[in-house]
């Protein structure tokens, strides 16, 4: 792959340490126009699809700050993200704090505006309702597939009454609104008590590819790879990554912790599995501060950041060299 010079890049902890200067995620350069970068990171700092333990607005700040810890190459991969594409923090789209519609409909635009520039996002969030103006500002030309970390579907119908957005529902609306391609759609990590026996009847009847918690164990990380990549297929495909994917014991800090989840080495291993796919952007998302003091969870968030932000350099990178 062709290395390009002059792309942005993170700030030199030789230079200045990882504790100093303002905290954007990557320490790269802060740069508002979409049309300058090939990846966008971008926050989104709103929770209000949360229908219990509110808190991820205060994600992207607390990933921001983590991912000072990050550093420029992949150990793994050896994937050298910022000299093949140019990634830059983009800022925060914006939000209205008191009101949901509102909400949803700034982060479409601003999102649209970053799709339009031709740039991929990359976001932290926020609750999980995030996803679904991101998709429906990327994906209205043609449905994507997903690979989903979490330990819900987040393919419910209506909440209190009539309801039908909240931070359960962001996939079932964008299959029925034509953004998600259900067959090519892979959920891992599912499980935890739910409200109804037919609560998993829409993401099975539609054809996601359900992972259950007890079915990963039983196949295995390496099949589970085979699995997701056999769903998803060639075609374009979001990452979108819950949190709460994770055993609470390695990421407290989300508002609906379920526990018998991933570990953070199985879903690193996971992720990893997904290189080569086309990827048309990703997120982290269900991050919430105020429940994790220590501050790991934040660091958790930023890491899977940095991992999907290699998956994305790498794809860009091939589909800019035109293969
Ligand atoms: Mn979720
Ligand atoms: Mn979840």
């Amino acid at each position: 792959m062709a290395q390009i010079s002059g792309n942005p890049e993170p700030v030199d902890a030789a230079i200045v340490p990882r504790f100093g200067a303002i905290p954007t995620f990557m320490r790269l350069p802060h740069i508002p126009d979409p049309a300058r970068v090939d990846i966008a990171l971008i926050g989104v700092p709103w929770d209000g699809g949360t229908t219990n333990r509110a808190g991820a607005r205060h994600g992207p700040r607390e990933i921001r700050n983590m991912s000072s810890f990050m550093r420029k190459v992949h150990h793994v991969s050896r994937i050298a993200p910022y000299k093949l594409a140019r990634i830059a923090d983009l800022g925060d789209a914006p939000v209205n704090p008191i009101d949901l519609g509102d909400s949803l409909a700034r982060i479409e635009r601003f999102f649209k505006q970053v799709h339009e520039a031709g740039a991929v996002p990359l976001s932290a969030g926020g609750d999980h309702l995030i996803t679904l103006p991101i998709l429906r500002a990327i994906a209205r030309e043609r449905p994507v597939g997903l690979i989903h970390f979490d330990a819900h579907s987040d393919t419910n119908d209506r909440y209190f009454g009539n309801n039908p957005y909240t931070h359960g529902t962001p996939f079932r609306r964008a299959v029925e609104e034509g953004l998600l391609d259900p067959k090519r759609t892979v959920q891992i990590g599912i499980r935890g008590s739910i409200y109804s026996p037919e609560d998993m009847d829409f993401a099975e009847s539609s054809g996601m590819r359900v992972i259950y918690m007890e079915e990963f164990c039983r196949l295995g990380e390496e099949k589970v790879i085979a699995e997701a990549r056999r769903v998803v297929g060639q075609g374009p495909a979001y990452v979108s990554f819950d949190v709460d994917g994770l055993d609470p014991v390695f990421a407290p800090g989300t508002g609906t912790p379920e526990i018998g989840g991933l570990t953070t080495r199985e879903a690193q291993h996971i992720v990893r599995g997904l290189q080569g796919l086309d990827l048309v952007g990703g997120d982290v998302v269900e991050v919430s501060p105020p429940f994790d003091p220590s501050g790991n969870t934040a660091l958790v968030g930023a890491s899977f950041m940095f991992e999907i932000m290699c998956l994305l350099a790498e794809a860009v990178a091939r589909r800019k060299g035109g293969h």
